[in-house]
């Protein structure tokens, strides 16, 4: 990616959603109850913008954020909460 395709590449997205309820985790797959998120990975290709995902769970968004060796901690200091 050029410098210019760089500045028009879509940032990484990540939204906490309003409400607390049931969902199933479109990553994992697995039904929970708590606030979930949106997320979109960072765009790396010129061509391709990623998918937005909802609702992603907490463990989900932050794994997907700083891979599974460092998640556990960014999700104890809560790194992503209240991030737009
Ligand atoms: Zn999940």
């Amino acid at each position: 990616m050029n410098s210019i395709e760089r500045k028009k590449a879509k940032p990484r997205l990540v939204q906490l959603l309003d409400e607390t309820k049931y969902f199933k985790c479109t990553v994992c797959g697995i039904g929970k109850i708590q606030r979930g998120y949106r997320f979109r990975h960072q765009q790396y290709v010129p061509k391709y913008v990623p998918p937005i995902l909802e609702p992603v769970c907490r463990k989900c968004v932050y794994r997907e954020c700083f891979g599974s060796k460092n998640y556990k901690k960014e999700m104890k200091e809560g790194s992503l909460d209240g991030e737009i």
